[in-house]
């Protein structure tokens, strides 16, 4: 199936544990980490042992059983073979994204500090409306461009809240394609914690006893929010334990990722992990195309089969 499995072994057991929170309840005792077992879930704080240069794990308890990452995420995920691949082959690009993204333990949760000031922000929505968002959602959303000086100078942002509904800062969208290519498209504050946020939850929430659809990028969520249909982004194409433990409660989840690779092998990866907790389905968008580039009409004929209101 074309993924070089050699390589998969490489990622990091720590940093993938790390990622899906398990870290946190983790010690590293020289060269080692201890922590309780994820996969039987005992509370023998020294039961479960990672050697990082060996890239290797092991339960000395309850599995007496140890192995590789594809090993550990089999057990942890209860998947196949195949399936282990596919999700451990989104990480691999990306694996200064895995450290940075990763779902913090309690004990660092303040390192990032909420800017809660408002932005002004320029009113020409043209950037906007090329994305067929309307300037009501622009308003309700804080999005816009901003031009003043600084670290958003010349993004496209939009406000950023945690599931509560509190402001945490900006994303901004680069302008300068140049610099986009070169630096990837987004940029979010220092430290942000983007694994601890669901894009737009917090305006949904009362809504999630339906079908809710999960897109990379604020811009799909906010054109279904204009549609009526609850929407969340994941900011990105990676699901966090945070992420999956609120939409395991969510009775449809519908994956409606980017038309591309990267977006295709995500859906795949996030669906299987999805589907252990609620009933999930994907989505597959033209080639090339993410959901702000449809139009509405499009948009409610992909999404009607999963909701009676459409
Ligand atoms: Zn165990």
């Amino acid at each position: 199936m074309g993924i070089n499995t050699e390589h998969l072994k490489r990622l990091p057991i720590i940093d993938i544990l790390e990622n899906r929170g398990l870290k946190s309840q983790m010690k590293q005792y020289k060269h080692q980490w201890f922590g309780p077992c994820p996969i039987h879930g005992g509370d023998n704080p020294r039961a479960f042992v990672v050697t990082p240069s060996k890239n290797l794990w092991y339960c000395f308890t309850q599995c007496h059983a140890g192995g590789d990452i594809i090993e550990l995420i089999r057990k942890l995920d209860n998947s196949t073979y195949d399936q282990t691949l596919q999700y451990l082959s989104t990480f691999t690009g990306h694996e200064t994204w895995l450290k940075s993204n990763a779902v913090h333990s309690v004990s660092d949760r303040n390192t990032y500090k909420p800017f809660t000031q408002t932005l002004s922000i320029d009113q020409n929505q043209w950037l906007l409306s090329q994305k067929g968002i309307a300037s009501e959602m622009a308003n309700l959303f804080q999005a816009g461009v901003y031009s003043r000086k600084g670290y958003l100078n010349n993004c496209l942002v939009v406000r950023l809240h945690d599931i509560s509904g509190n402001p945490l800062g900006y994303a901004g969208r680069r302008l300068n394609e140049h610099e986009a290519v070169k630096f990837g498209k987004w940029k979010f504050p220092p430290q942000f914690p983007k694994g601890r946020i669901l894009f737009n939850f917090h305006r949904i929430k009362h809504r999630v006893d339906q079908a809710v659809v999960v897109v990379e990028c604020p811009w799909g969520a906010m054109r279904l929010h204009q549609l009526n249909i609850p929407a969340v982004s994941l900011l990105g194409t990676h699901l966090s334990e945070m992420q999956l433990r609120i939409l395991s409660m969510v009775p449809q989840i519908v994956l409606m990722l980017d038309g591309d690779l990267a977006g295709r092998k995500a859906a795949l990866a996030i669906n299987m992990r999805l589907r252990s907790h609620t009933q999930s389905d994907i989505v597959m968008l033209p080639e090339g195309q993410d959901p702000d580039d449809l139009c509405d009409l499009d948009l409610r004929n992909i999404i009607r089969p999963f909701f009676s209101h459409l």
